[in-house]
């Protein structure tokens, strides 16, 4: 499968390399206003092709988008001194309006995968831009942030991420949800596997963990400016679930009728997808103070995007 990257930055860049260190696309091309950088990405990676699968490498204006199944969605727009957010996400809106048509004339029968933050008012700008189902227009939402939760809770544990099972839902950001109530080691509750495993999930270990999470972007930024890889790799599952039709469960965000009693909002729940974008949307098993939360963040994403349309 052939795959479009538009944004060539660290987040789209290292979408680009995840995926052709995986083998997970035939082909990979990137666009971006800068098309040095654009084309300085697709030599860079092109030269670790011997290394890892063979995947064409390609970059160039909206019309290298041709033919390709996927296009992800990483473009961005800085934030000037003093700029309001909702200016902000503005002017973010109106950029991509602009590239979603170029995409969508090269590229019209593309699934959509946003990666831009803040990625669920973004995904549903795409979504709404495009003119495209909900299910083909995808946020990569808490698809990073519930990878988080497992690698932290799988540590605690002494247990396998790839066993460990739980969600992060709701906004990617702030306000977003750890459903603890319904994380799984095996196909077991955690709390029954933590005493069998005689590791106590104390008050304290579930706020260092909850905080290992949230503020996990927060502290890579501090360090390094922004964060990549993680998004990178995510991006990279993503796609081969689509390619190869897995109907794997990931948190995503995608536009959705109604979520936690609040309509027509897009934040992440567990997602069935496959090669036909969202198939199905799972609804977790929550108890009532994670319910509230949700409804708080899926609230608080709706509200932010108040003014946009
Ligand atoms: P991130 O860390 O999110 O990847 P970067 O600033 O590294 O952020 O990358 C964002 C990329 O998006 C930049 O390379 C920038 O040139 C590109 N970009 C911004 N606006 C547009 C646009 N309208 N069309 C194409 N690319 C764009």
């Amino acid at each position: 499968m052939k795959v479009g990257i538009v944004g060539a930055g660290m987040v789209g860049s290292a979408a680009g390399f995840a995926i052709a260190m995986r083998g997970v696309a035939s082909e990979v091309v990137f666009v971006d206003r800068n098309m040095a950088l654009a084309r300085a990405q697709q030599e860079d990676i092109h030269h670790a092709v011997p290394f890892a699968q063979g995947c064409k490498l390609g970059s160039g204006d909206y019309d290298c988008l041709e033919g390709a199944g996927i296009v992800i969605l990483a473009a961005g727009v800085a934030q000037k001194p003093g700029e309001s957010r909702l200016s902000l996400l503005s002017r973010n809106a109106e950029v991509f309006s602009d590239v979603i048509s170029k995409v969508r004339q090269y590229a019209p029968d593309a699934i959509l995968i946003v990666a831009s933050n803040p990625v669920d008012i973004m995904t549903e700008v795409a979504q709404r831009a495009s003119g495209l189902p909900p299910e083909r227009v995808i946020g990569t939402g808490t698809l990073l942030d519930s990878a988080r939760f497992r690698a932290l809770l799988a540590g605690h544990l002494g247990i396998a991420a790839h066993s460990v099972h739980g969600f992060v839902l709701g906004e990617h950001g702030d306000s977003e949800v750890l459903a603890w109530s319904s994380a799984r080691v095996g196909a077991e509750p955690l709390d029954r596997i933590a005493v069998q495993l005689g590791v106590e999930i104390t008050e304290t270990v579930r706020a260092q963990i909850d905080e290992g999470v949230r503020r996990a972007a927060y502290r890579i930024i501090e360090g390094k400016g922004a964060t990549w890889y993680g998004i990178g790799a995510g991006l990279a599952r993503l796609v081969l679930a689509i390619r190869d039709d897995q109907r794997a469960v990931l948190s995503l965000s995608i536009r959705t009728p109604q979520i936690a009693g609040v309509e027509d909002v897009s934040v992440s729940l567990p997602r069935v997808v496959g090669a036909a974008g969202v198939i199905n949307t799972l609804v977790p098993s929550l108890d009532p103070d994670e319910w509230e939360a949700l409804h708080r963040s899926a609230a608080l994403v709706k509200d932010s995007a108040k003014g946009l349309w």
